[in-house]
């Protein structure tokens, strides 16, 4: 694999990122792409990042960041320090935002998820088909983007709660070609076509967090040079997404390689969320760096 991602390089020294979330306990999906991410940089003589996503200020703790830390020296892994922590840099991704406003392409919207929820059943209920998102959610209603400048206007000024996002038809023929990316997470190296519009009109800042996942990941991979990002199958369609944004702002465009995911004995993919065993519990259990490293075959 070492060889492979070289020569998707033209003499550049590789950059690898692992970027959890520290809105709960790592599990073993988590210490498969920390691994994977740390052996490729170390294989291909290159570098190994940490970064810290730490946008939903909501739900991540610095208690939970220093888990991080400690789950991933148990793992006898190393990173460059200092690490990246996303909270430290709204300033960032507020100009990203900007750019993409002052593009004409992003729109601010006002509804609430339990809105949106309500109008789709409503319009579903009588036999419509709301397109939805890779991940099952349905598409943003088009009902903000027909808003007139001046009522726009009048709401941001009222100070009404509001989100920006992508207006992805006007962005996508903004750049009027087909995007691909190179995957390697097949075995091979295949050139694979983005399809954004699978996502419908995606979040770029919420009216509780300036930035969202895609915004701010696209513009860290860019800002650290990143150069192969290595992570579950479960971000394989948020790509596509990670792909226009950064045709849209001008980045670079790293090789991706999606690795498989883990699964608990029921063929669900473990999730902090539902409590999957964490790495913290199965050291408890008596289980070291090494038995790890055998559970996930690498
Ligand atoms: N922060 C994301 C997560 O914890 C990963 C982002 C990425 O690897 O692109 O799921």
């Amino acid at each position: 694999m070492a060889k492979k991602i070289m020569s998707l390089l033209s003499g550049q020294k590789p950059v690898f990122r692992f970027a959890p979330s520290p809105n709960g306990r790592l599990h073993l999906g988590h210490a498969l792409s920390a691994i994977l991410n740390h052996d490729m940089a170390g294989a291909s003589g290159g570098r190994f990042l940490l970064r810290i996503e730490d946008i939903d200020l909501t739900r991540c703790t610095t208690e939970l960041e220093q888990a991080i830390y400690d789950d991933l020296s148990w793992l006898n892994l190393d990173w460059e320090k200092p690490v990246r922590r996303q909270s430290e840099h709204f300033d960032d991704y507020r100009r990203g935002l900007e750019q993409l406003i002052e593009m004409g392409l992003a729109y601010p919207s006002f509804m609430s998820r339990a809105e949106v929820k309500g109008i789709v059943r409503d319009l579903e209920d009588v036999g419509q088909i709301c397109r939805r998102d890779p991940d099952g959610a349905p598409h943003y209603p088009a009902y903000d983007k027909q808003r007139s400048t001046r009522e726009v206007a009048a709401l941001l000024s009222s100070g009404r709660k509001h989100a920006w996002r992508l207006d992805m038809e006007k962005a996508i023929a903004h750049l009027h070609k087909p995007l691909t990316w190179e995957e390697t997470g097949k075995g091979s190296v295949v050139t694979t076509t983005a399809d954004p519009a699978a996502w419908g009109d995606v979040v770029l800042s919420r009216s509780d967090s300036p930035s969202s996942y895609h915004l701010s990941v696209v513009l860290d991979d860019a800002v650290q040079t990143v150069t192969h990002i290595v992570r579950g199958m479960d971000l394989y369609h948020a790509t596509s997404v990670h792909r226009l944004l950064q045709g849209l702002l001008g980045l670079p465009v790293p090789v991706y390689h999606h690795h498989r995911l883990i699964l608990d004995e029921d063929g669900r993919k473990l999730s902090k969320s539902e409590g999957s065993k964490s790495l913290e519990a199965l050291r408890k259990d008596g289980y070291h760096a090494s038995d790890i490293r055998g559970l996930l075959g690498v």
